[in-house]
């Protein structure tokens, strides 16, 4: 398996481990693989009934292609889904399908332990940075930044690892009161949080500060365009499959919320590996800039306004790269000129590089937006038809879904990528109570111990030194 850049005409190649621990490509591009490894038809039959980890197993060993041995892959990926962090799963199913009616459901993707979809990818990851970083005998210093959920699923994902210190920034103000518990619980030993007295972009400015600078050049990133992450987000779309289809072989259509457009890439590289997926159908909040690239081709910049599903309020979807690169027909330099043209008119349009939406289509996307209003009577649609709570940002997704079933039996599958406790403000609000929280979640906003987070100034200095005195 050759990863290649999407901005590099020559594709040069790297390593599977070569790029799990990095970025952006040195040339600005996103990490691809050279082609897109084939899931066949055999194979699926003999995963149809297997338990999580074997499916994790099988479509990473593609994915990875022999870049890492296999009992190494095996243990990791045992470590990753475990039962402490998973719950005992039913089966060994840990991305369950619910039924919501007749050939429509709801995969729970938020069983791991920070109860978002995050921990899917951030817990194998861990495992395949720290199995990398102990391989080549050295240490990686992390800084993030972060809004929610992405900072305490990497913080459960990397608490204890030895080869890894992380430091996450995160706004003082605007988090909730449970995402900040979440995280504060997770203080100490390699783990650092870092309250910064700002907003959730000011953090963003001092980690890019920061990595720009000699010395702080090589810390290292865990954000959304890593492609361990991406790949590892891959075999719940087989799973997802395999329990909804009847047959292998029969057509089975997914929903995704989306933000940076991470985990729908996720399920294009299933239907790409040769999983017969029909529809792959983006859902959008009121910031609808993925909405409006797949239905007209025109990808503009639109600045984030604050929704009930507050992880998918983005102004750019930056793993749309990955995706613009296969409809450029993968050709580096048009790719190069288009992404270029995105950075600096913040608005371009693929008819001006002899593609259209229509291209979108061909490879089985189309997409819709909801409202808050949308969602609030998703939830309680949901819970009238099977007494299931989802989360605002599942219900993006399903109320997608309702609109866009066919009226034909294939089934349609809707990522649920939280779980309600997360956001239960806007469950008192669709529901008009607050189903009772299970017994890990009880009065989490309590146990934040005192002196979990490291106040600072948006300032780039006082970030120096505590960075220098704890890395
Ligand atoms: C991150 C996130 C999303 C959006 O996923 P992308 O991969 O960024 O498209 C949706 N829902 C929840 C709960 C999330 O945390």
């Amino acid at each position: 398996m050759k990863m290649i850049s999407t901005r590099d005409a020559a594709k040069v190649g790297w390593s599977y481990k070569d790029v799990l621990l990095a970025g952006l490509a040195p040339d600005g591009g996103l990490y691809v693989p050279s082609e897109y490894p084939q899931l066949s038809r055999a194979e699926l039959e003999t995963l149809k009934s297997a338990p999580y980890l074997d499916i994790a197993y099988a479509v990473k060993k593609k994915l990875i292609g022999g870049d890492i041995p296999d009992e190494e892959l095996r243990r990791m990926v045992e470590q990753a889904y475990s039962e402490s962090s998973f719950g005992a799963a039913e089966g060994g199913n840990i991305v369950p399908l619910v039924k919501v009616e007749e050939d429509f459901y709801v995969q729970q993707l938020s069983l791991g332990p920070t109860a978002a979809f995050k921990d899917m990818a951030m817990q194998q990851l861990g495992q395949e940075m720290d199995y990398e970083l102990k391989r080549r005998g050295e240490h990686l210093t992390i800084l993030g930044a972060t809004s929610g959920d992405t900072g305490s699923a990497a913080e459960a994902a990397f608490k204890g690892l030895g080869t890894v210190t992380l430091f996450m920034l995160s706004p003082e103000a605007g988090m909730s009161a449970f995402q900040k518990a979440q995280m504060g619980m997770l203080s100490g030993g390699n783990i650092f949080n870092i309250s910064v007295r700002g907003r959730f972009d000011d953090c963003q400015d001092l980690v890019k500060e920061l990595k720009g600078e000699e010395e702080f050049s090589k810390l290292g990133a865990v954000n959304s365009i890593n492609w361990g992450r991406i790949s590892s987000q891959v075999p719940y779309f087989v799973s997802g499959y395999l329990q909804a289809a009847a047959r292998v072989g029969d057509p089975v259509d997914f929903v995704v919320p989306s933000g940076n457009f991470g985990d729908m890439l996720s399920g294009y590289i299933a239907k790409q590996m040769g999983v017969p997926i029909r529809r792959l159908i983006v859902a959008t909040n009121e910031n609808t800039v993925l909405d409006k690239l797949f239905r007209t081709g025109v990808y503009e910049l639109a600045s984030a306004q604050v929704t009930s599903s507050p992880s998918m309020d983005i102004s750019k979807a930056s793993n749309y790269e990955r995706l613009a690169f296969d409809v450029l027909r993968r050709d580096a330099a048009a790719l190069t000129k288009y992404m270029k043209e995105f950075e600096s008119k913040k608005c371009v349009d693929l008819k001006d590089y002899g593609a259209s939406a229509d291209d979108f289509a061909a490879l089985g996307f189309s997409s819709d937006s909801s409202t808050h209003a949308n969602r609030l009577q998703a939830i309680r649609d949901v819970y009238k038809k099977c007494k299931y709570v989802i989360d605002p940002h599942t219900a993006d997704a399903v109320s997608v879904g309702f609109r866009e079933k066919k009226q034909d039996s294939v089934p349609m599958v809707c990522m649920g990528t939280a779980l309600p406790v997360k956001f239960e403000d806007t469950i008192q609000e669709a529901l008009g109570f607050i189903p009772e929280r299970s017994a890990r979640f009880k009065d989490l906003e309590k146990a934040l111990p005192e002196n979990a987070f490291h106040v600072i100034d948006i300032d780039a200095e006082q970030l120096r030194q505590y960075i220098r005195a704890n890395a």
